[in-house]
Parts: structure tokens; C-alpha cells; sequence
């Protein structure tokens, strides 16, 4: 694969599991900027400081050492130098991922970090997998092929409750729903950089389809 794709959307939609194994067939790197803001988040929780407090949530951010491995047949990261992985996807994290990622100088220094990202890794295996809420409109928006993922609430819902199950993660399917439409109001509701489509972007309604099918759409796409 040649170049950025770009893939956004809400929570629920099977991006990072269609964004990774697409990297993987097509030799690319794959970047989930969703794990860089939560790795962020775990260590503003970790300092026992309010999500909701920018000030200290900047200081806490820049003095935090971000690590990501692109390789989509073991993708990384790590806080510190420790590995985060599991701790970023719980639900202390996912309930305050929102409010961190809504802070401008958290933005600003993770898009400057993933541009760095794409651009390395670009040159060195020719393409990457990007997936996130803005990668379309703000952080790639150079990008060869923009796709912008959506799903009914119930089929996210469930797709996140089924991940947490198989996660070892309590799943109740109620409460999953609840959560993945509190996070995506405040993402979409947000000044900085707000999850949208980009204008062109193409949109994927994934509802009726399993991953063999959104990555069926996708390999056209790019082969097109
Ligand atoms: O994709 P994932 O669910 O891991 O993203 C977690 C959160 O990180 C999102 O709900 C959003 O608040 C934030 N995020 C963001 N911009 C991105 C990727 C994720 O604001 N590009």
C-alpha cells in the first residue's frame, strides 16, 4: 500500500479491528490514535488529577513518554516505558478519554506525534493504516483514501459489549450503550476538532456487515 488511509468514525464500528488487518494484508503500518489518547488518559488518571483539568492534564501530558509500534501483526504501546495495552481499553479510561482528548494542547501534541508517526513510517514500508476521529480532517487530510465508518447505536453497542467479554472485561449491554453514546456526543460535540466525515470522505455504513465485508469495500477502494 502506497500512502495514508484514513479511516474515522465513532466507537463501536470495527475500525481497529478492520484498520489493522487491512495494514496487515497490504504490508502497510497501522496506527490507532485512539490508543495514544488513552495512554494519555491513564497517566492523568494514574497522577490523581481531574480529567476535566487542563492545566494539570497538560503538564501531566508532556512530561508522559508515549511509545507506539506500528507493526500490525504486533502493535504497542507503552507508558513510560511500561506496557499499557490491556489498562488503556478499561473502563476507567474509556470514561475519561473523552474529556482529556477535548483539551487543545492534548490534540496539538498527539497530532504532532502521529504526523511524525505517518511520516516515518511512510517511508520507510511506503503506506499506513490510520484510524481515529480525525485523521480525514485534521491529521492526514492528504490522505490517499478517507473512509468514515458508522453503525446503528445497537450494533456498536453490542460490538463493544462482545470485545469486553472477550477481554475478560464486564459487559453489561446496557450500560456498554450508554457509554459508547455518552463518548461519542462529547467527541462529536467538542470545539477541538470534532469527530465529523471529512468532505471527502467516503462514508461506510458498516451495520450489515462483518469484517470480510468492510474489508471487502476497502481492498476496492483502494484498488480503484
Ligand atoms: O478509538 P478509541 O475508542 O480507542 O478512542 C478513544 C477516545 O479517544 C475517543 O472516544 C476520543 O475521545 C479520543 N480520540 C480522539 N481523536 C482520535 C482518536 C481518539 O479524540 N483521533
Amino acid at each position: 500500500l502506497d500512502g495514508v488511509v484514513a479511516l474515522d468514525g465513532p466507537s463501536g464500528t470495527g475500525k481497529s479491528t478492520v484498520a489493522r488487518e487491512l495494514a496487515r494484508r497490504t504490508g502497510a503500518g497501522y496506527l490507532d490514535t485512539g490508543a495514544m489518547y488513552r495512554a494519555m488518559t491513564l497517566a492523568v488518571l494514574r497522577a490523581g488529577v481531574p480529567p476535566t483539568d487542563a492545566d494539570q492534564v497538560i503538564r501531566i501530558i508532556r512530561a508522559a513518554t508515549l511509545r507506539i509500534v506500528t507493526d500490525p501483526d504486533n502493535p504497542k504501546v507503552s507508558l513510560d516505558d511500561v506496557d499499557v495495552a490491556a489498562e488503556i481499553r478499561g473502563a476507567e479510561v474509556t470514561s475519561a478519554v473523552s474529556a482529556v482528548s477535548a483539551v487543545p494542547e492534548v490534540r496539538e501534541l498527539l497530532v504532532r506525534e502521529q504526523r511524525e508517526i505517518i511520516a516515518r513510517v511512510s517511508a520507510a514500508v511506503g503506506g499506513i493504516v490510520v484510524e481515529g476521529r480525525d485523521i480525514g480532517t485534521v491529521v492526514a487530510p492528504e490522505a490517499r483514501l478517507k473512509v468514515y465508518l458508522t453503525a446503528s447505536a445497537d450494533t456498536r453497542a453490542q460490538r463493544r459489549s462482545t470485545q469486553d467479554t472477550a477481554a475478560g472485561r464486564s459487559a453489561d449491554l446496557a450500560a456498554t450503550r450508554a457509554d459508547v453514546q455518552r463518548r461519542d456526543q462529547l467527541d462529536s460535540t467538542r470545539a477541538s476538532s470534532p469527530l465529523r466525515a471529512a468532505e471527502d470522505a467516503l462514508v461506510l455504513d458498516t451495520t450489515e456487515l462483518d469484517v470480510a465485508g468492510v474489508l471487502a469495500e476497502l481492498t476496492e477502494l483502494i484498488e480503484s
